[in-house]
């Protein structure tokens, strides 16, 4: 049995959904997903779920996940509902309310640490020295003040509590 949560709606339209409300279930953007060939996803459920706020069962699913932000979808509704919009704001509730994934955490963790998703690990300073760079990147690894600015965005945004859970 699932339950609607009818502030969802509200919620959703906060993170920059607010057109779900325009999709009318026609189905092409399912029709033309290539996540979905592959995997359980199913965009056009996805939205519908998003309609009928079906928070619970959306923020702490797979398929969430399993949209690769290709736009064939966005290109083809009818409606033009701006659906990787929708995505990456259903993607950021689920992450605010602690349902980070192990790999994008890590992936994270790197990036609230040194300011890269990568680190840059002793094979690929050796690899630089080879072709001839910097040991370090002329980025916010060898600028003291941009990390520094980095770490403040991500307390202001409380980004660094939810990599750290
Ligand atoms: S193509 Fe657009 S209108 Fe049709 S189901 Fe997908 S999002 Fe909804
Ligand atoms: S952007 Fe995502 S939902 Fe849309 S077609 Fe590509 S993989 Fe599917």
């Amino acid at each position: 049995m699932v339950t609607p949560n009818p502030e969802f709606a509200k919620e959703i339209a906060a993170a920059g959904g607010e057109m779900v409300k325009m999709c009318f279930q026609c189905g092409t953007c399912t029709a033309g997903c290539p996540s979905g060939r592959r995997t359980s996803y199913r965009v056009r459920k996805l939205m519908r779920m998003a309609q009928l706020g079906l928070k619970d069962e959306i923020i702490a699913s797979d398929e969430l996940w399993e949209c690769s932000t290709c736009y064939t979808c966005v290109e083809r509704c009818p409606r033009q509902v701006p659906i990787v919009d929708i995505v990456v704001a259903l993607r950021n509730i689920s992450v605010a309310e602690g349902h980070m994934r192990p790999q994008h955490k890590g992936t994270a963790k790197n990036f609230a640490k040194i300011g890269h998703t990568v680190k840059v690990d002793d094979k690929i300073t050796a690899l630089r020295g080879q072709i001839g760079l910097a040991e370090v990147p002329p980025t916010v690894l060898a600028n003291e003040k941009a990390m520094a600015d980095v770490s403040k965005i991500l307390a202001l945004t409380g980004f660094d509590k939810i990599v750290q859970e």
